[in-house]
């Protein structure tokens, strides 16, 4: 063992960094500071091995949240997801305070400082999953996604709030720490809506009760969690998750909200400007203008809306978005069978007209850019089944004739 005083080196249990001046002890690739040395009452080489093994990166990846800047977040952001600026800037923002703030309790200080869960607005197939995922990918926390119209409230036919839990747990290898600083994305949000605005005339079962469930696991609770998942059993032993670290990005498409907020617009201008072709410009971007308000006369229960203090939209994508989204990011689909057929040595190229075509037949789908994978999918099967095997092959070029099925793809020998 030797005492260390490198730049740059950060305690593998508390995360400390050298500039906070307290002196770090090295074993084996880890360094731990005389801090959580004097904590632990670390004062030999045996013990310490002993703790160098439990934080060895290796077995244990990352205890503690390397927490990067906004703007380092929006950067990565920036590499797999093609447009939505706002809500990228809006998420490495809240993304930041939420482990700003779990590193804070862990440092005991006082102030608690509210969760900042988020609430993804806008058309499906634009990117919330993906943006949710590249964060969680980018801090290395686990990350689950959740179907919020599968779940109902306890006792009733369906997913238990607590099967998400278990989705986390074991996409932290049941480390239970590393879960419990995780992110759950809970998709169609706007589908669990309540369907009257007037509460509890009739039961709701799969609206209000499954928001008052998952409201209770978006505020933080002590939740306990059926191992092997399904209903509970009494004699069932369970799994103990708090999930008040637990980051929640909710998205919905919120179909027919623009109604609410056009409708509390006009109202609020009644008597200064009722122009109506100004309205009708403002229609398309009225989704920014979500209020709490709006989301509560949309039928999310009050308590809810409150859980989720960042609102932010995604627009939808243009064709331009969409041929950016084929071949810019990091794992473009086009990038992803270049690189499958390179495999084989054979080069893969479509022209810019037949990247049109596939976003104009993606778009008639009106699925987003999940439309672009199916499209190219079906032609790009046939061609690898007939193709790839042929070592004479050179370069094979896709134009616009081919994905109509108009045309064989052009093929280039060696
Ligand atoms: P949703 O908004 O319904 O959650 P997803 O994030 O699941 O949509 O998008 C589906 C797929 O479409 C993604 O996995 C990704 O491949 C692609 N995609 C959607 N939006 C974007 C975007 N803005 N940039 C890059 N790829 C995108």
């Amino acid at each position: 063992m030797e005492k260390n005083k490198k730049d740059n080196i950060a305690c593998s249990v508390c995360g400390a960094t050298q500039d906070s001046g307290v002196f770090f002890m090295y074993y084996n690739g880890i360094y731990i500071c005389q801090d959580c040395l004097n904590k632990q009452g670390i004062y030999d080489t045996e013990d310490m091995e002993l703790i160098a093994e439990e934080n060895m990166p290796v077995n244990n990846p990352k205890k503690v949240i390397e927490l990067k800047r906004p703007k380092e977040i929006k950067e990565i952001l920036d590499s797999y997801v093609i447009g939505q600026d706002e809500a990228k800037k809006a998420l490495s923002v809240a993304v930041y305070n939420h482990y700003r703030r779990i590193n804070s309790l862990d440092d005991g200080e006082d102030v608690e400082l509210q969760k900042s869960n988020v609430l993804l607005l806008g058309p499906s197939g634009c990117g919330k999953t993906l943006m949710a995922q590249v964060l969680a990918k980018s801090l290395n926390v686990p990350f689950a996604i959740a179907d919020a119209t599968t779940l109902t409230e306890a006792g009733y036919v369906g997913e238990d709030v607590e099967n998400i839990l278990l989705r986390l747990i074991q996409a932290a290898d049941y480390d239970i720490k590393r879960a419990e600083h995780g992110i759950i994305y809970v998709d169609e949000i706007d589908k669990i809506a309540r369907k009257s605005e007037n509460p509890s005339i009739t039961r709701d079962v799969s609206g209000e009760g499954v928001q008052q469930a998952l409201l209770k696991i978006l505020e933080g609770t002590e939740a306990n969690v059926p191992p092997q998942g399904g209903r509970k059993h009494p004699q069932q032993e369970f799994i103990k998750l708090n999930t008040k670290n637990i980051l929640f990005i909710c998205g919905g498409a919120f179909d027919g909200i623009e109604k609410i907020i056009e409708k509390r617009s006009v109202k609020s201008s009644m008597g200064f400007n009722s122009d109506l072709s100004v309205k009708k410009a403002e229609k398309e971007d009225c989704y920014s203008k979500v209020l709490p308000r709006d989301l509560i006369r949309f039928g999310l229960i009050p308590e809810l809306v409150g859980r989720l203090p960042v609102i932010t939209t995604i627009d939808s994508l243009n064709e331009e978005a969409l041929i950016r989204i084929l071949t810019e990011p990091k794992n473009a689909i086009i990038k992803q069978y270049q690189k499958l057929l390179n495999f084989d040595g054979i080069k893969l190229t479509f022209t810019d007209d037949a990247l049109k075509e596939v976003v104009k037949k993606a778009m008639e789908r009106k699925m987003g850019a999940r439309g672009l994978r199916g499209v190219l999918e079906t032609i790009m099967t046939d061609i690898m089944f007939e193709l790839s095997a042929d070592n004479n092959i050179k370069e094979i070029v896709i134009n616009e004739k081919v994905i109509n099925g108009e045309a064989e793809p052009e093929i280039i020998m060696k």
